[in-house]
């Protein structure tokens, strides 16, 4: 994906929650690091009054596939309760990330949680997991850039491309 594109879809997805979020307390909440790119850019096309919140949970480490086992790193620093919470993660791939976070701030008595996601691997997914609004599905290849690290680098690219297997395979 070019930054022309990206851009155009993240324009479209925050007209998108501008509308459905009309009214409503929203607190858009951004997992780290990877969905902080696209938190940044998206929260500035959302046209509503709006709080912040950001999380960070245990990724891949080094590798390119998921342990399954996930942890909070970061919690967020305010109350949720009564909130209309929009968790804005940067790829949905087993889908166990947002399963264990949709389950951890369920809890908390939000007014409602939905997922907004830049990228959706379907293929991929183990467990069942709805996405309310995702910008791109893709197939499955390992993606680095607009956020998207491998082994913490190549986050601040500013399109989307497929690693190069050689690059993992030599890791
Ligand atoms: P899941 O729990 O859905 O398997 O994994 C979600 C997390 O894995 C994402 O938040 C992201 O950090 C990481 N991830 C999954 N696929 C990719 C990918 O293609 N590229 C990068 N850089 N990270 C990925």
């Amino acid at each position: 994906m070019t930054r022309e594109q990206i851009a155009e879809a993240v324009r479209k997805l925050g007209r998108q929650i501008t509308e459905d979020y009309q009214g409503k307390d929203l607190t858009m909440v951004c997992i780290l690091k990877g969905a902080s790119v696209f938190f940044t850019d998206l929260i500035r096309e959302v046209d509503l009054p709006l709080s912040i919140g950001f999380m960070a949970v245990s990724s891949y480490g080094s590798g390119t596939s998921s342990t399954g086992v996930v942890r909070i790193i970061k919690d967020l620093d305010q109350n949720i309760e009564d909130k209309h919470v929009l968790i804005v993660e940067d790829i949905v791939d087993s889908g166990k990330t947002l399963h264990f976070l949709l389950q951890v701030l369920s809890q908390r008595h939000p007014a409602s949680i939905h997922v907004a996601a830049l990228l959706d691997k379907p293929a991929r997914r183990v467990v069942d997991l709805k996405t309310r609004y995702s910008c791109f599905d893709i197939p499955d290849a390992f993606v680095v850039g607009y956020g998207l690290d491998f082994d913490e680098k190549y986050r601040n690219l500013p399109d989307i491309g497929v690693l190069h297997p050689r690059i993992y395979q030599n890791a």
